[in-house]
Parts: structure tokens; sequence; C-alpha cells
């Protein structure tokens, strides 16, 4: 297959590269050089856009920062021809960029306009995952689209859910990252209420994890150093999954909160919490170094 793979950042080219591993021809494009010298040591052929990328592809896959990114890609623009305009009739347009579920439905409509097939698959699993090729792929479009695209994001992805039709890929991300904030604040939260009461993190984990208030912010990505090892916490918050990511994916779900009217007192707010925090110096930190920010403002 020919697979058109437009950004080369942090997260695509280590999912470009698992795409030439896993014998597809890849024609990629990056605005900035560096990241196409780096794809290019990796096997991936570089063209001198992402129109000419595009344009004998059976795939096209975006992994851009933002909505607006992805749509300026898709529609052209400033004399430079988009995505759209190039690709061969029939291609499937696949964008794996974190945007909002608003972008990922304009993003289907015009591509659907088009006469093309199109899904939203962001992604979870970090830089890490997307080396290792066992990244999360949540899927939002046509079940026809999604079982055409499956040996692609098997090349990249261990899991891969069909989440329902467009932008519901999209929904599915921002909807766990929801949880994974919220879940974040109140394990941080508990643990430095518990410190003051006079509990150590230890015992507070011991009984925690093996209670109702276990998840994955407690036993995987535990915010306090000692209880769990390879978490963040015992090497300095090295991210992990950012603030700043965390901020951003806040953001996204506090969009759609507004679009749909959903009661979410505790989405905005971690929302605020995280976009404070990144601001404020936190945004390079793995997310549960938010704890830290918890202990600072705690009263002396
Ligand atoms: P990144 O900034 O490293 O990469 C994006 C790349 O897109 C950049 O290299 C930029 O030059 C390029 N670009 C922008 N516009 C372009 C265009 N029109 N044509 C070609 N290239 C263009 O970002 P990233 O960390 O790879 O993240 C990509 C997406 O994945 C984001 O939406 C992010 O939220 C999401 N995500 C990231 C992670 C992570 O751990 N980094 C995890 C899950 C999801």
């Amino acid at each position: 297959m020919e697979i058109a793979f437009i950004g080369l950042g942090h997260m695509g080219a280590p999912m470009a590269a698992n795409l030439v591993k896993a014998g597809h021809r890849v024609v990629g494009f990056d605005l900035a050089p560096a990241a196409n010298e780096a794809a290019l040591a990796a096997g991936v052929e570089i063209a001198e856009s992402g129109a000419a990328a595009a344009r004998s592809a059976d795939v096209v896959i975006t992994m851009l920062q933002q909505g607006r990114q992805v749509i300026a890609a898709y529609e052209g623009g400033d004399g430079a021809s988009g995505l759209l305009e190039s690709a061969r009739p029939g291609a499937l347009f696949i964008d794996s960029s974190t945007i909002s579920v608003a972008d990922a439905r304009v993003a289907h409509e015009l591509a659907a306009r088009a006469g093309f097939h199109a899904l939203d698959a962001p992604v979870s699993g970090g830089v890490v995952g997307a080396e290792a090729g066992t990244l999360a792929f949540m899927v939002g479009g046509s079940a026809e689209d999604f079982a055409a695209a499956e040996p692609v994001f098997g090349a990249m992805g261990a899991r891969i859910v069909h989440c329902g039709g467009p932008g519901l890929g999209q929904a599915a991300k921002i909807c766990n990252n929801l949880m994974l904030g919220i879940s974040m604040i109140g394990v941080s939260e508990a643990f430095v209420l518990g410190e003051r009461l006079g509990l150590t993190d230890q015992a507070l984990y011991d009984v925690a994890s093996n209670a109702s208030g276990q998840c994955w912010s407690l036993t995987t990505n535990c915010p306090v150093p000692g209880p769990v090892p390879s978490s963040p916490a015992n090497h300095g918050y090295r991210p992990g999954f950012a603030a700043a990511l965390m901020a951003k994916d806040l953001g996204l779900a506090e969009d759609a909160i507004g679009d749909t009217g959903a009661h979410a007192e505790l989405g905005r707010l971690a929302a605020e919490i995280f976009r404070r925090f990144s601001t404020e110096g936190g945004a390079e930190s793995d997310f549960s170094a938010i704890i830290e920010d918890i202990r600072a403002r705690s009263e002396t």
C-alpha cells in the first residue's frame, strides 16, 4: 500500500517508520526540514509538499498539532494546493491528530464532499507507544472505512477501537482524558491531605490501591515517589504525558462541554487547573507533577 504521511513530528516520525517496517511505501512531508531529514533516515520518502506526498497514495494520514492545521492542510491556501485537491479518487484520509470533535467533523465533511473516505483516529500511548508500535487508536467513521484501515492501524498500534461515526474517535479520546485529568487531581489531593494528617504515602497507597480509590492515576502513574517505581514521580516528573498536552486535551473537552451543554463542573475545573499549572512552569513536566502545585498552594 502507498501511504502519505503529513506531519513527521514527535509522534508522526515513529508512526511513519513503523509503516515502513510493515512493508508499506511511505511518502512523507513536514514543514520542518529537520523532521523530514529524520524521517528520511527511517526509510520514509520525502516529497516536496503535502500535496505531492498525497498524489498517488491509497491512504493519507495527518499527524499535526491542531484542528485548524488539519483543515488548512486538507483545503490548501496561500498558493499551496491542499491534500484534497491532489489525492487520487477513492483515497482514505485518516487524521490521527488530537483535535476537537467539531473540527474532526468539519474534516470528515470536507473529505466526503470531495469524494474521499475519512476517519478520525486519535491515539494514546505517547512517543513511547508510537516507537514501539503499541499505540491505542480510537476511531470514528464508517464501519467499511474502519475495516479497510485496520491493517494500517495494526502496523502502528496494539489496541484499535471503532467508536462510532465521524468525530467519535476524538470524542472517546477527550472523554477518557477528562476522566484521567480529574482522577490525577483527586489522587494528588488525597496524598497531600493524607500527608497533612500524618499518613505516609506508602500506607495510603497500600490501602487505596486495593480499595475503591484504585485507578490508573494511582497504581500506574502514581504522583508520589516510592509506591510505583516506574511512575514519573520517581524520575523528576519527566513525561510520560506532559501537563501541556493534558491542558490541551482538557481544553478540547471544555469546548465539547460547551457545545453539548453537558453539566461537567469538575471537567471545567480540571481544565483550569492544568492550564494554570502549564502556564506557570509545569508545561513540560508529567501531568502527575500537579501534586507539587497542590502542595505548594496548601496553607503553611
Ligand atoms: P509535533 O509538534 O511534534 O508534530 C507536529 C508536526 O506537524 C510538526 O513537525 C510540524 O512541523 C508539522 N506540521 C504542521 N503543519 C504542517 C503541514 N501543513 N504540513 C506538514 N507538516 C506540518 O506534535 P506531536 O507531539 O507529534 O503531536 C501530534 C498530535 O498528536 C497532536 O495533536 C497531539 O496532541 C497528539 N498526541 C501527542 C502525544 C505525545 O505524547 N506527543 C500523545 C498523544 C497524542
